[in-house]
């Protein structure tokens, strides 16, 4: 391995050294949904409030139904009728029902909700007023969500670092929140840099491509819940690299390029970073990927990525990524990685870390089988969008063989997703 190329752990621990958590701001419950918690959320309030029906049915006595048989009904009176958001103002009396719906809060006296169903009227509509009989005891309690059952005043029903999720927003209005506090979503300036690019609407001339990477690194960084912004195509020209990427790290909490980070005649992205602020690395022991720089200009943490399509975005996915998830605050940044047998051999020459696009399946026998794409080519977009895992192959290993058994980076699933 090159003296100045240090390993992916060693390259997101630096990275993860150097950026800071986003400051917080108050969202409704919606927008912080899929969001870490930068603050606890208390009940002010049992939840709920108030022990409640679970049924429709008759608050009942238990004690009133200890004898009740199918030979032997027990006949009790209806004295009230309670709808959810309504209360019956007075206690049941032994010898004495209450109608009662579910969500209604259970009246004094009464110890259990027998449903519906399984009461027969004897005369009147069920109602207040009503004989009704019971053929079976009631269990104390049978029916009845005891208030303060999914917590009590005062508790803490979501913690710090909590990813929201929608019951968790439920969860959080029942505490008597309608915002939260979250970390800010980082705004992430997105530059290509080469002569040779065009946007895509135009058909590109002689030697001239598509600029493609920035609308993977837009869509990337959105889909972490960055904010991104594109600040344009950069020619090979370091002033004008300059000027944007200064532009960008005044505007932005993260810059990220893409292109000219090699060590060609016009590639100037580390140096530039270097003269304007302070260069941490600029090469990473992983195919695709290798020329990587990472630096902090005015501050603000910036990845020069390498330019073929493929290198750029196996390099946002392996180091950017995970690092605009720690400044939001989310605890997982490791996708899961899964064990399965390779179908074909694979060579390797250099003494980097592969990660070879692959799909991972279920065979007939439904055991977990990955196939890596044919090209391998860092310039291939396609092999990427059709992959749904990279097959890690270690720095020291020569190649895999078909039949190994290899580890497998799910880029499908989420961050702390269990397998
Ligand atoms: P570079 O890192 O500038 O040497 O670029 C490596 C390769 O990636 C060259 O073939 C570039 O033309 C290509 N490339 C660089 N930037 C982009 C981009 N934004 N979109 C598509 N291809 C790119
Ligand atoms: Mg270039």
């Amino acid at each position: 391995m090159a003296e100045n190329m240090i390993s992916v752990e060693d390259a997101r621990a630096i990275i993860f050294a150097k950026v800071g958590a986003m400051s917080e701001e108050e969202v409704p419950l919606a927008d912080a949904c899929g969001r870490p918690l930068a603050a606890a959320v208390s009940t002010d309030i049992d939840i709920s409030p108030f022990a409640h029906s679970a049924m429709d049915g008759f608050a009942v006595r238990t004690a009133d139904l200890v004898d009740a048989s199918l030979e032997n009904p027990i006949e009790l009176d209806v004295v009230g009728h309670e709808a959810a958001g309504s209360v019956f103002g007075g206690s049941v009396e032994p010898g004495c029902a209450v109608r009662i719906m579910t969500g209604a809060p259970v009246p004094e006296g009464a110890d259990a909700v027998v449903k519906y169903e399984v009461v027969g009227v004897v005369s009147g509509d069920g109602g207040d007023g009503s004989r009704v009989s019971f053929s079976a005891p009631a269990q104390v309690g049978e029916n009845i969500r005891a208030a303060g059952l999914e917590a009590v005043a005062g508790a803490e029903v979501l913690a710090v670092g909590e990813v929201l999720t929608p019951a968790g927003c439920g969860l959080a209005a029942s505490a008597g929140a309608e915002t939260v506090r979250v970390r800010r979503r980082p705004r992430v300036g997105i530059i290509s840099l080469g002569s040779e690019l065009v946007a895509p609407l135009t058909v590109p001339g002689r030697g001239m491509i598509r600029d493609a990477n920035s609308s993977d690194l837009v869509a990337a960084a959105r889909e972490v819940g960055a904010l991104p912004r594109f600040y344009g195509i950069a020619p090979d020209d370091p002033e004008r690299i300059r000027a944007l990427m200064l532009r960008a790290v005044e505007e932005c909490d993260f810059v990220v390029t893409s292109g000219g980070a090699s060590a060609g005649d016009y590639d100037y992205v580390t140096a530039l970073a270097a003269e304007e602020g302070e260069v941490f690395f600029d090469r990473v022991a992983m195919r695709p990927g290798k020329s990587q720089t990472f630096g902090l200009i005015h501050g603000v943490p910036f990845v020069g990525l390498a330019g073929n399509p493929a290198a750029a975005a196996v390099g946002f996915e392996m180091l950017v990524r995970p690092a605009l998830r720690l400044m939001m605050g989310y605890r997982e940044l490791e996708r899961p990685v899964q064990r399965a047998r390779v179908t074909v051999d694979q060579r390797k020459k250099q003494p980097r870390r592969y990660y070879l696009r692959s799909r991972l399946c279920r065979n007939a026998a439904g055991e977990l089988e990955v196939t890596p794409a044919k090209s391998q080519n860092s310039g291939l977009f396609g092999t990427l969008q059709h992959a749904n895992c990279l097959l890690i192959v270690p720095e020291d290993a020569d190649g895999v063989r078909a039949g190994d058994m290899v580890d497998c980076l799910r880029i499908d699933l989420p961050e702390g997703a269990v397998l």
